[in-house]
């Protein structure tokens, strides 16, 4: 699968890295480094990043297509999952 991250946007919340670590790391305070083809088998936790994101940085087709994402995402809160 691909992602996108707009390192213009992104303020280096962790909130990707913390839910797919395997994908998204943090270097340093404020950097983010993160592999623009992740594995398959990370779509569902890529997923959960591109809806935690607070400023929706992160774009990728885990949701069914670049740029779709769900209309009612959270700001990095739990949906009980
Ligand atoms: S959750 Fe969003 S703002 Fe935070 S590090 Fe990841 S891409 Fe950047």
């Amino acid at each position: 699968m691909r992602l996108v991250v707009d390192l213009n946007r992104c303020q280096g919340y962790a909130q990707c890295a913390f839910l797919a670590p395997e994908v998204f790391s943090m270097h340093g305070e404020e950097s983010l480094v993160y592999n623009p083809r992740a594995e398959e088998e990370h779509r569902e936790k890529v997923g959960r990043a591109v809806v935690a994101c607070p400023v929706r940085a992160i774009t990728t087709d885990a949701l069914g297509g670049v740029g779709d994402r769900p209309a009612e995402a959270g700001q990095g809160t739990s949906d009980g999952r």
